[in-house]
């Protein structure tokens, strides 16, 4: 059977569609969600002065803090060493402020490798993903844990991210590279998600309970039914406190 150039492409579209990467928050990962995935209807907290540990306890939902993208979770590796596109600033609106942090899987097909390359390779198709088929302003993620346990800078904490649909404003969005449906998370990544939530409670004064899963925000499986477990158990062990 002969195909024409057309229908070549067209099914060429198909296979590039359905390896729509994310953890969508329904069963079809080929729609689009129209429009931008920050609403502004959250009421925006006012952010208010810290940094010293004078400063009187101030409600947890508000931000406590400005937005520092300086000083990350314990090793955190930089923006720079995968990517050297930065965001589309005319498509991220600015974070002002974190009081909450959500973790993710990435949700494509199961993720074994920890070499560099590879991760890099797929950061790179993801950010492609959410900016040319999404037309995101760039990788939805603040952070992506891969299997080798590297903690990698996504998104510039200074910009909102686009990980959870109405709910991005002062939402921290960490990902785990793998599909936690059909595969468990490594040891390495687990470990350095609990010290990245660590980090990022203790700075950003996040407690406990403004820890979420994709799938408490929002209909979806993320971050599957391998990692969900552990989050719980996370966070009622008290090893994040
Ligand atoms: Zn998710």
């Amino acid at each position: 059977m002969k195909f024409t150039r057309r229908e070549l492409l067209i099914a060429g579209l198909g296979m590039l569609v359905t390896k729509v990467t994310g953890c969508t928050q329904s069963t079809t990962t080929l729609s689009r969600r129209p429009g931008t995935p920050w609403p502004g209807s959250i009421s925006r907290p006012t952010p208010t002065r810290a940094g010293t540990h004078t400063v009187s306890a101030p409600r947890p939902v508000q931000p406590t803090r400005p937005v520092a993208t300086t000083a990350g979770p314990p090793g955190l590796v930089p923006r720079s060493w995968w990517t050297r596109s930065g965001p589309i600033r005319s498509k991220v609106n600015p974070m002002k402020g974190i009081n909450r942090i959500t973790i993710h899987h990435e949700g494509h097909t199961p993720v074994w490798f920890t070499d560099a390359r590879s991760t890099k390779a797929r950061l790179e198709q993801v950010r492609n993903i959410h900016t040319r088929d999404r037309r995101w302003g760039d990788i939805g993620y603040h952070y992506v844990i891969d299997r080798a346990g590297r903690v990698i800078e996504g998104r510039p904490l200074a910009y909102q991210g686009a990980h959870v649909s109405q709910q991005n404003p002062h939402n921290v969005g960490v990902m785990l590279l793998g599909n936690f449906e059909k595969q468990s998370p490594s040891q390495a990544q687990l470990t350095a998600l609990q010290s990245t939530l660590r980090h990022l409670m203790a700075k950003y004064r996040v407690p406990v309970r403004r820890v979420y899963t994709h799938r408490e925000l929002g209909p979806t499986v993320c971050p599957g039914r391998n990692l969900q477990p552990r989050i719980a158990s996370l966070r009622t062990s008290g090893a994040l406190a």
